[in-house]
């Protein structure tokens, strides 16, 4: 565990469980898909699931420039928060039920990523951590498509994580009573690819697309 970068992302309760270097925040980055994004609006809190990609040391949210969190999250401070869940922790009692996830809470400024040449190289990624090797046989992207996007860069140095993993912790005398406990485990699955039917006949799967298929 390195030492939080600052007073808002010091982890308090079970600080052991936290990290806050790029060796705990990205592995967790990259293998989520959807980030919640907090902003205050009116005065008031909101927080729009979207997906994210990392971006090395920071990470990029991307959509329609009319979007709420592109319109009014641009320039301003957020909270981006990721969470993966990997198992449901049955104890001996209420109290001491509890989850298995790895999470990441982001703290900064989404800066809009303005540059059209920086602009693109940005949305490939939306694309690459899809489908590694996808923008390469797909359409390239025209002008007015960049211009209708819009992208943010929320630098990770500001940023905490979160493990839990294992079984429940029950108190000790809960040990002896005849109560099933332990961990039921959660995973994400990604299945074989559905196409759309409107693909001109002779167009298969391709191999990068089969290949994304768990198991
Ligand atoms: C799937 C899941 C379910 C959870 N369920 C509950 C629940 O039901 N009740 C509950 O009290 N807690 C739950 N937690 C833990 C919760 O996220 C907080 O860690 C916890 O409430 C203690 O927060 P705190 O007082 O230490 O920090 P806070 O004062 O709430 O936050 C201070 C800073 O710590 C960092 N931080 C806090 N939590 C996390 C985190 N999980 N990951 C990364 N950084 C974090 C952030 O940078 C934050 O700004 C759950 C976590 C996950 C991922």
């Amino acid at each position: 565990m390195s030492e939080a970068p600052s007073e808002e992302a010091r982890v308090r309760r079970l600080a052991e469980r936290a990290g806050y270097d790029a060796a705990s925040i990205n592995p967790i980055l990259d293998d989520g898909w959807v980030a919640h994004v907090g902003i205050v609006r009116n005065g008031r809190p909101v927080v729009i699931p979207m997906y994210y990609v990392r971006d090395g040391d920071s990470l990029l949210l991307h959509g329609a420039p009319a979007a709420g969190t592109l319109r009014e999250g641009k320039g301003t401070e957020v909270c981006v928060s990721v969470t993966l869940l990997e198992g449901l922790v049955l104890a001996r009692s209420a109290f001491h039920h509890s989850m298995n996830y790895r999470s990441v809470v982001v703290h900064g400024t989404a800066v809009p990523v303005d540059d059209p040449v920086e602009k693109e190289a940005a949305l490939e990624l939306f694309v690459e951590r899809m489908v590694p090797g996808r923008q390469a046989m797909i359409r390239p992207n025209t002008a007015k498509e960049i211009q209708g996007t819009g992208v943010l860069r929320v630098a990770l140095d500001n940023a905490s994580t979160k493990v839990r993993s294992g079984d429940p912790v029950d108190d000790d005398e809960d040990y002896e009573l005849p109560i099933w406990a332990g961990v039921v485990p959660v995973t994400e699955v990604l299945g074989a690819p559905v196409g759309d039917g409107r693909s001109p006949e002779g167009v298969v799967v391709p191999d990068n697309v089969a290949a994304l298929a768990d198991g």
